[in-house]
């Protein structure tokens, strides 16, 4: 019952400590002290030379992986001639053509455009401009535990965990928060209620005619991989089609290729008037777009949503290269492959171990819930068993307490992903045997 602290941390503890001494705790959860020093394909190793399976992707921020050979050799080439060069003022061609690539894509065909920014938070922030702008109207209608960033307008959205907004507000005023319905729930009890209480406040205390837009997350990411029911999706389409509201995703976390398709959205056939993009976007630089319909893109005066860095050559490069890689053909149903794989191999896990709950998601955006004796949700188990997968080498952190997240690279391979999985299996069993101290929770607290 020994605590397994790995081996050969030394360099990493002393980083960590340097760290604490030089930079605040706000913008950091505690999973493990992990230091990286490298990152290639799906194994990344710290700077003490552990080595690690990535079933994070950088918090599905590199869904192709640690330096991908096209990427790499996009950025090389652009590093070379000009890194960026103030977009507000002046133009470049990486912008343009990923501009061309990502509108080219969008849903059912709709003649689209874009705004760039830089992070998931800030597009969530331009998609309230954009809306407000198009529409004349103030409101926001999103959904309970939903995440959208760290900027005042996403953390306005993001009702996650109180810790966004507690000390730091007041918050954006017009935001308003509804229950979000998820798949796995009764069809019938969704259909009864999913928008009755947003019917309710319609003719209560909310007119609908001064609500601008619904911002959802297709799929919940941080508030535990929970993809929402396809009859909440419908309903919430009459709902806007009926009241004139423009209804905009939330794909920072599920876009480019996560699910197998460029955007979640396309999973359930809705053609949305917006859609938020972030992380994976920019294949490893910093890069957020709002991508919507031409005219509600264009309803924006400049600079209201303008930014020193937004689509610049370095990010628009790799993007573009990134996105090339995952056009060519069989790339996405590659993904759905190793996704239904992924899925089939926790349920045999779940033969086994009887903690194992809702195994959950689309393509290779997977949670999976880890219950107590009593079927309830044991966010310490959910911890422990991070925890000691990463002393085994796998990274892999807890969401909304206790579900495991599983969004590897798209790119890892079957044998990492059994490696991984093995990793898994003997950290459940280990818990299971009570071999787990109390200790580890000290180094992962988590969200
Ligand atoms: N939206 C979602 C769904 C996210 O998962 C995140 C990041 N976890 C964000 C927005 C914020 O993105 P960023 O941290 O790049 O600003």
């Amino acid at each position: 019952m020994e605590y397994q602290d790995p081996k050969t941390l030394t360099k990493d503890r002393a980083m960590i400590e340097r760290y604490d001494a030089v930079i605040g705790p706000g913008g950091h959860l505690i999973y493990f002290p992990l230091v990286v020093e490298r990152y290639e394909g799906a194994i990344i190793t710290d700077i003490d030379g552990n080595e690690y399976i990535d079933f994070l992707s950088s918090a599905s921020s590199m869904n192709l992986g640690g330096g991908h050979p096209a990427v790499m050799e996009a950025v090389r080439k652009q590093a070379e001639e000009v890194t960026q060069y103030a977009t507000a003022y002046t133009f470049n061609v990486p912008m343009v053509e990923y501009a061309e690539r990502l509108t080219s894509v969008y849903p059912g065909g709709v003649k689209a455009k874009l705004l760039y920014g830089h992070c998931g938070s800030d597009a969530n922030d331009g998609a309230i401009k954009i809306s407000r702008a198009y529409t004349g109207r103030d409101k926001i209608i999103t959904f309970i535990n939903g995440y959208h960033g760290g900027t005042f307008g996403a953390s306005s959205l993001t009702t996650v965990t109180s810790r966004m907004q507690s000390g730091v507000g007041p918050m954006l005023p017009g935001i308003f928060s509804f229950p979000f319905f998820h798949d796995g729930m009764d069809d019938d009890y969704v259909e009864k209620n999913c928008v009755k209480q947003i019917r309710e406040a319609f003719s209560t205390y909310l007119p609908a005619r001064e609500v601008a837009a619904i911002i959802i997350e297709p799929i919940q990411g941080d508030g535990g991989m929970l993809p929402a029911h396809p009859i909440f999706m419908k309903m919430l389409l009459e709902l806007y089609e009926e009241n004139g509201i423009l209804l905009i995703v939330e794909e920072v976390q599920q876009a480019m290729g996560r699910t197998g398709k460029w955007f979640s959205i396309e999973n359930y056939g809705i053609v949305p008037d917006g859609i938020i993009l972030g992380k994976s976007v920019g294949a490893g630089f910093p890069l957020s777009a709002f991508l919507g319909r031409a005219e509600i893109v264009d309803s924006l005066q400049a600079p209201a949503h303008g930014f020193t860095f937004a689509g610049n050559h370095m990010s628009c490069a790799a993007g573009l290269a990134a996105f090339d890689v995952m056009n060519e053909p069989g790339f996405f149903e590659e993904v759905i492959a190793k996704g239904e794989y992924i899925k089939g191999k926790f349920a045999k896990l779940k033969e086994r171990h009887r903690l194992i709950g809702d195994i959950r998601g689309i393509g290779m955006s997977i949670g999976v819930e880890v219950l107590g004796e009593d079927g309830a949700p044991d966010a310490t188990g959910t911890s422990k068993i991070c925890y000691r997968a990463y002393e085994k080498g796998l990274i892999m952190i807890s969401l909304a307490g206790n579900v495991l997240r599983i969004q590897p690279p798209l790119i890892i391979t079957y044998e990492e992903i059994d490696k991984g999985l093995a990793i898994i299996d003997e950290a459940i069993s280990e818990y299971e045997a009570g071999r787990i101290p109390d200790e580890v929770l000290e180094n992962c607290a988590g969200w």
